[in-house]
């Protein structure tokens, strides 16, 4: 069975966590500052702060800017549950707005009509703008949104390490941008985070927070903040500075290996295919299905023909534990839709253009079985 991605670690990975092993030192050592300088200059930011995996980064990153019981946050109603618990765990209340439904994205439209229909007794202090699957986000006018209703950002870029905007990295738009290591993302660390900044204050306070609330200075060791044992060890650095040097070859040839998706499946009727953003980095490529067409049977029969696919993201709201969430009235949302609908295919930059096109044959052929 062709799973949905595979990740591309081998022998290099091997060898450099056998160094780590040999090394003797397992965590906060050499390799997670090489690895935080590296990625701060693939990224262009200041710092950044790695983490345990990427939810560690959005519950740290919402703690270490404020966030707490009394806030209501923004978010999207179609991306990863963890988005979500994120915000829960930190004690304020997800607010969640809709997405656009050809990139999937929150959209300044979607944004706004959110806001101001918003009447819950939480004070709105923040949008948590989620780059789904790679997809960025229109960041300059989530920006000038945020700035007008005076609120924080913090972006979830963990599926969208890469991803550009006018040229700038996904992640360093907000006050945070946290990122995923997760088998599943573009880059791996088996699991892990990160997060970047350019907000020096919010770097120490994440730095405190992982690492149990200690400070040091001059020598002396004081715990300061109650915090979490969030941290990435020195092995997964080395995994994770491996792959940051194969990165941007793998995101080229992913974003070559799309436009095989997207001409062969282009006739295929009962389908709409992802739009084509600019910098986008896909991390996974989501079709969405006509409703006259039952997406379990799709999943069956592409299993037959020995791929897996798989429904792309959650809607928020229609999982148990959101079900209170703040959302506005709205007779048709996209991402229910999306949520419904959706359908992620086998892609990864190992993947060669004939398997895809081998994949696109077998869709066709589900789709025409499905439709009679
Ligand atoms: C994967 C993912 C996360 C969580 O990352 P983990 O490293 O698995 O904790 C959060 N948000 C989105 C959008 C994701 O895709």
């Amino acid at each position: 069975m062709l799973k949905l991605s595979a990740p591309d670690v081998g022998k290099e990975e091997a060898e450099a966590v056998a160094s780590v092993l040999c090394s003797g030192n397992l965590v906060q050592g050499e390799e997670c500052r090489a690895f935080e300088i590296e990625l701060a200059a693939y990224l262009d930011s200041p710092e950044v702060v790695l983490v345990s995996s990427g939810t560690a980064a959005l519950h740290l990153s919402l703690l270490a800017i404020g966030i707490g019981p009394g806030d209501a946050v923004l978010l999207p109603n179609f991306t990863f549950t963890a988005t979500a618990n994120a915000v829960s765990l930190t004690g304020a209340r997800p607010v969640l707005t809709d997405v656009d439904s050809r990139n999937y994205n929150i959209s300044s439209k979607t944004l706004i009509d959110t806001i101001e229909a918003y009447a819950g007794a939480e004070r709105l202090r923040a949008v948590l703008p989620v780059h789904e699957f790679g997809c960025p986000v229109d960041m300059d006018s989530i920006m000038a949104i945020a700035s007008e209703y005076k609120l924080l950002v913090v972006e979830d870029a963990a599926c969208a390490l890469g991803a550009e905007h006018q040229g700038r990295k996904a992640g360093t738009f907000g006050l945070a941008g946290c990122f995923s290591f997760h088998p599943r993302k573009t880059l791996t660390t088996g699991e892990g985070g990160a997060i970047c900044t350019s907000d020096a204050s919010v770097a120490h306070k994440l730095r405190v927070l992982r690492n149990h609330g200690m400070e040091s200075y001059s020598g002396k060791i004081d715990f300061v903040m109650p915090g979490y044992n969030y941290r990435m060890t020195d092995i997964q650095a080395a995994i994770g500075r491996v792959q940051l040097r194969k990165f941007p070859a793998a995101l080229e040839k992913r974003r070559q290996l799309v436009a095989t998706y997207l001409q062969n499946l282009s006739n295929i009727s009962g389908l709409r295919l992802p739009e084509k953003m600019p910098g986008h980095s896909w991390q996974s490529f989501m079709v969405v299905l006509e409703k006259y067409i039952d997406r379990t049977e799709i999943i069956t029969r592409l299993r037959e023909h020995g791929f897996e696919s798989n429904l792309g993201a959650q809607s928020i709201v229609s999982q148990k534990s959101y079900s209170y969430c703040f959302r506005p009235y709205m007779r048709e949302w996209n991402s229910l839709r999306l949520y419904e609908s959706g359908l992620v295919l086998p892609f990864c930059e190992g993947y060669s253009a004939s398997t895809l096109e081998t994949v696109s044959r077998s869709l066709l052929i589900a789709m025409e079985k499905a439709s009679e």
